[in-house]
């Protein structure tokens, strides 16, 4: 199985070698999708984890153990690019910076890779271009 998750963490587990160990103990393979890790404050993460569906729930249970919440992302973003007109107000909204302004050509682009399913821009897009879709 592969699922996307999103870890928060509180200040003291930042420098427990998280990732290392759900690699080697859990046998799971990982790719870190986007990573806001700040010593002062709380820090966030979102990660794509493949491997047995057995070896994932021991990784979460592994990852609640040390007090770190996480949270599966469920649905998918998308842009029909067909609707978007680039006016802009879906990136005043994205915090993870999916949706942004290429300068050169004035075009909204959208990186799925940092997007983390907020939902914002779905709310604010005036065209419906943006929509969400459920596994
Ligand atoms: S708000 Fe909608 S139409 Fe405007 S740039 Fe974003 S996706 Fe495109
Ligand atoms: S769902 Fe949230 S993170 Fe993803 S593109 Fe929209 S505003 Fe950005």
């Amino acid at each position: 199985m592969k699922k996307r998750i999103i870890l928060r963490f509180k200040r003291n587990t930042i420098d427990k070698p998280i990732v290392y160990k759900l690699v080697k103990d859990f046998d799971l393979v990982f790719n870190i999708l986007r990573a806001n890790i700040s010593p002062r404050e709380d820090s966030m993460m979102v990660m794509e984890i493949e491997g047995a569906e057995e070896d994932f729930m021991k990784g979460l249970e592994y990852l609640k153990s040390l007090n770190i919440d996480t949270e599966p992302i469920e649905q998918d973003i998308n842009r029909n690019e067909l609707k978007c007109v680039h006016c802009g107000l879906c990136t005043s909204v994205c915090a993870p910076e999916a949706l942004h302004l290429d300068r050169e050509t004035m075009k909204v682009l959208f990186d799925y890779e940092n997007c983390v399913a907020c939902e914002l821009c779905v709310k604010v897009c005036p065209v419906k271009a943006m929509n969400v879709f459920f596994d």
